[in-house]
């Protein structure tokens, strides 16, 4: 069983529904256990601006599932709420991000691990954070030296 995190995001539609479901979802994927996850966070959106906030959490889990059979499962999870992808950034009723595998550095067309905006974001860090303090993203550094650097953006814990 190898330990991963997902980051979850939903900004239109039921966010809290949308990512209560997910969760359950995770826990229902073959040879996977939810081990944890993080509170809520209310998150301004990046890039494209115009359009509402997201909510944000990551989930950790224990995996028996290969990282490209990982990755097929969740965009399946997306594809079953509805997820439809106009453009990068698009508001969206569910992403969900590969964010870590174990420790491995992963580089193919379709998935790269660690994900490659992760190291950026607060939104990420900032939950991630909240299950594992001293975790490191590979080849970034520490978390909390990484979320450091993000202090400008505004993220709001709900929970
Ligand atoms: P974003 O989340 O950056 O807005 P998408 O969710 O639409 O973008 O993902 C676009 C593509 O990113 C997916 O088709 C997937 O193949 C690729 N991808 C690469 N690495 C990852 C990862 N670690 N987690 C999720 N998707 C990834
Ligand atoms: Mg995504």
């Amino acid at each position: 069983m190898i330990r991963a995190f997902i980051g979850l995001g939903a900004n239109i539609g039921e966010p809290r529904r949308q990512l209560m479901a997910a969760m359950d979802e995770l826990q229902g994927l073959p040879k996977t256990r939810v081990t944890g996850h993080s509170s809520f966070y209310s998150t301004a959106p990046l890039g494209h601006v115009d359009q509402p906030e997201f909510l944000n959490s990551v989930a950790q889990i224990d995996t028996g599932l290969a990282p490209d059979a990982l990755l097929d499962r969740l965009q399946e999870i997306e594809r079953r709420h509805g997820r439809e992808r106009p453009f990068t950034s698009a508001p969206r009723t569910l992403d969900l991000d590969l964010l870590l595998y174990g420790e491995q550095v992963i580089a193919t067309p379709k998935l790269s691990v660690p994900h490659p905006r992760m190291h950026e974001r607060a939104f990420v860090l900032q939950p991630l954070l909240e299950l594992d303090g001293d975790i490191s993203v590979p080849g970034k550094g520490l978390a909390k030296t990484l979320l450091l650097a993000c202090s400008s953006q505004k993220i709001a814990r709900i929970d």
